[in-house]
């Protein structure tokens, strides 16, 4: 491999050491295009990368610490779950399977090389470890109720619904990832803040949202209560990861007036709108008739809360018509304060809690 020294673009701080470059202060910092050292942490810009770091780690848990006693006994048992049910569960698992695997890889191959900032990119890294226990999450789940691993892993190439997301984040990854892709240029800034839309904002915060709905649901009935509690661990994750992806976005706008364009701001709303017709295809796929406080239309309508949602956080118009929250109990689920806790020896709440918002 040869590296141009040349290319104006080409090597930040971390491909080489800058003996002349002086000490980096607060003002060199930049969250893309970013010429100082990337090696230094402190001092920090970005306290809320941080605090979302700290909030991470604060919450490590492993799903392993989860017993599957009671859904091996129901997923077993003949009558336990109806056959909608056990379709649902099964393609709900297959989606995350691979998803957790496609985010991970986005963040590794494509988000890491292109945040120039050290409190970001230390966020990145535990990120990327949380992207490996949810992987992890679904191996554990697939071994403890004895599934077709083949069939659930290879699901996001087999099953239409599941394979037309999956190729529509894909292409975003792969942009990313060229190896001649640089930003520095207001076509290609945009190009990355399009992929931490259709990764942070579509993948982990609207389509993760109607997964997690569906998984819940059950596990409100008293129905695969073990995954449901692994869900809400990866659900408080994943809520973190989107907050983070939010700030990240709104951060590089501020910086860099030139990406939030009218035209790409039109785009970004139709990107949200799409993603949400293809979780629609899903949920009608997932759940063709639908079971008790649960079927298609319900996640459609939660996904029309969830899209403006996802817009107003962007400072977008929203792209729904307004309508009300079918899932109201998400938000609680979300509240793991509230639930009996099986490490309850550990630190389990947010220190900064107060300082981000939950959904
Ligand atoms: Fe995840
Ligand atoms: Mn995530």
């Amino acid at each position: 491999m040869s590296l141009d020294w040349t290319n104006a673009q080409a090597p930040t701080a971390e491909a080489r050491i800058d003996r002349a470059g002086g000490r980096v202060s607060v003002d060199d910092k930049a969250m893309i295009n970013c010429r100082a050292d990337v090696n230094q942490l402190l001092p920090l810009k970005y306290k809320w990368a941080w605090e979302k770091y700290l909030a991470g780690c604060n919450n490590h848990w492993m799903p392993t610490e989860v017993s599957m006693q009671a859904d091996i006994a129901l997923w077993k048992s003949k009558d336990g779950l109806t056959k909608d049910e056990r379709h649902t569960i099964k393609r709900n698992l297959g989606f995350f399977a691979a998803s957790e695997s496609l985010v991970a890889n986005n963040i590794v191959l494509a988000i890491y090389r292109h945040l120039t900032n050290p409190e970001c990119r230390q966020y990145l890294l535990r990120q990327a470890f949380e992207e490996a226990v949810h992987t992890h999450t679904f191996q554990y789940i697939v071994e403890s109720l004895g599934l077709d691993e083949g069939e659930l892993f290879n699901m996001y190439r087999e099953v239409p619904s599941i394979t037309d997301k999956a190729a529509w984040a894909l292409d975003f990854t792969q942009h990313l990832d060229d190896p001649d892709f640089t930003t520095g240029t207001p076509e290609a800034d945009r190009a990355f803040v399009r992929d931490l839309i259709a990764f942070y904002v579509i993948f982990e915060g609207m389509w993760f949202y109607t997964g997690f709905a569906q998984i819940l649901s059950l596990g409100r009935r008293n129905k695969m209560v073990g995954i449901a509690e692994q869900y809400q661990y990866i659900l408080r994750d994943e809520s973190i990861h989107l907050n983070f992806g939010i700030d990240v976005i709104n951060q590089i706008k501020a910086e860099n007036p030139h990406v939030w364009i009218p035209e790409f701001q039109e785009e970004v709303r139709s990107m949200i709108r799409r993603a949400a017709e293809l979780e629609t295809a899903y949920g009608r796929d997932t759940m063709p008739r639908g079971f008790l406080g649960l079927n298609a239309a319900l996640c459609e309508q939660y996904m029309h809360f969830i899209a403006n949602r996802r817009c107003a956080q962007l400072g977008l118009a929203p792209v729904f018509p307004e309508t009300e929250n079918p899932f109201p109990w998400m938000s609680e689920a979300m509240d793991l304060k509230k639930e009996k806790n099986f490490f309850e020896t550990r630190v389990i709440e947010y220190q900064n809690g107060g300082a981000l918002s939950w959904d």
